[in-house]
């Protein structure tokens, strides 16, 4: 039956291509895929058959301009055979151009790891976000329109989990860093789009987080819980994973230090998504004691 599926597929992507004439970076023509709206089909060479359900979505930035992006992502560079499903370019009227079909995997997340999925490649679909650098440079409104249009189309047909929609950063904890600390998660959210807290909780956690932060070992149980794969035997690899929580939840400051605010956002997410209670305070480390 597999063989089967991966020929539909093929057949699919042929078919596809050889309807959408003029693709490419001179491309005007608008097809529509489901619900997306697609600008242009670009193959790209780096697929692999998928042998898990997609669960989860990520989200990249190129690093790179929309030309190099493209040539890249088309992974044809033996040396560096990376692959994406979509490439949202940054042009002031951007556009949305698939690369690959989702029945296939394609190589874009590397050594990876959310919850209990290891090599995300096989378990998700990419989409590229043409900036330079999203710890430098905000992402202009049109484009995050464009984003938010092809995310809920396509957690919306695979029944993607708010939680399992990350950041290439969540999932290659001290590895990465996009698509960076000022894309706007809170804005995607409210638009359906991934995970945030509410923000009455991380009031109430707040508060109780004054008090006194939770164990050390505590809080690696909590990162874990909410999906952050790191080794937890080192103090680095806690930072790096705090660092990685801080720039999706709270990009204006992702320096990896605890603090009472980045423990309370983490609460509130597990309370919402993962039916957990907040850990109860270590009055040991309580501000009043410490100083
Ligand atoms: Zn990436």
């Amino acid at each position: 039956m597999r063989s089967v599926a991966v020929l539909v597929c093929l057949s699919v992507l042929f078919l596809v291509g050889c309807a959408s004439t003029g693709t490419g970076t001179q491309s005007t023509t608008r097809e529509t895929f489901n619900q997306t709206p697609i600008d242009g089909y670009i193959p790209c060479a780096a697929i692999q058959r998928r042998t898990q359900p997609i669960t989860c979505l990520v989200l990249h930035h190129t690093a790179t301009a929309l030309p190099s992006a493209m040539q890249t992502l088309q992974g044809k560079t033996s040396s560096h055979r990376v692959g994406i499903h979509y490439l949202v370019s940054d042009e002031p009227k951007p556009r949305v151009f698939r690369m690959a079909h989702e029945c296939f995997a394609t190589s874009h997340a590397g050594k990876s790891q959310w919850k209990d999925y290891n090599g995300l490649n096989q378990y998700s679909v990419g989409i590229e976000i043409v900036n330079l650098d999203g710890n430098v440079h905000a992402y202009p409104p049109a484009q995050i329109a464009a984003i938010i249009r092809l995310c809920q189309d396509i957690i919306r047909r695979n029944n993607i989990n708010p939680v399992n929609v990350v950041a290439h950063s969540d999932i290659a904890v001290g590895r990465k860093v996009d698509p960076g600390s000022l894309f706007p998660w809170a804005q995607l959210a409210a638009a359906g789009v991934g995970a945030w807290p509410d923000a009455s909780e991380v009031s109430r956690c707040t508060q109780l987080y004054q008090r006194g932060l939770p164990t050390t070992a505590q809080i690696k149980l909590m990162l874990k819980t909410y999906g952050y794969g790191f080794d937890d035997n080192s103090d680095a690899n806690l930072k790096l994973a705090i660092e990685a929580f801080q720039r999706h939840f709270r990009g204006r400051k992702a320096d990896g230090v605890i603090d009472v605010e980045t423990i309370a956002i983490l609460a509130a997410l597990n309370s919402k998504y993962n039916g957990v209670n907040p850990p109860t305070p270590n009055l040991a480390t309580s501000p009043a004691v410490k100083k």
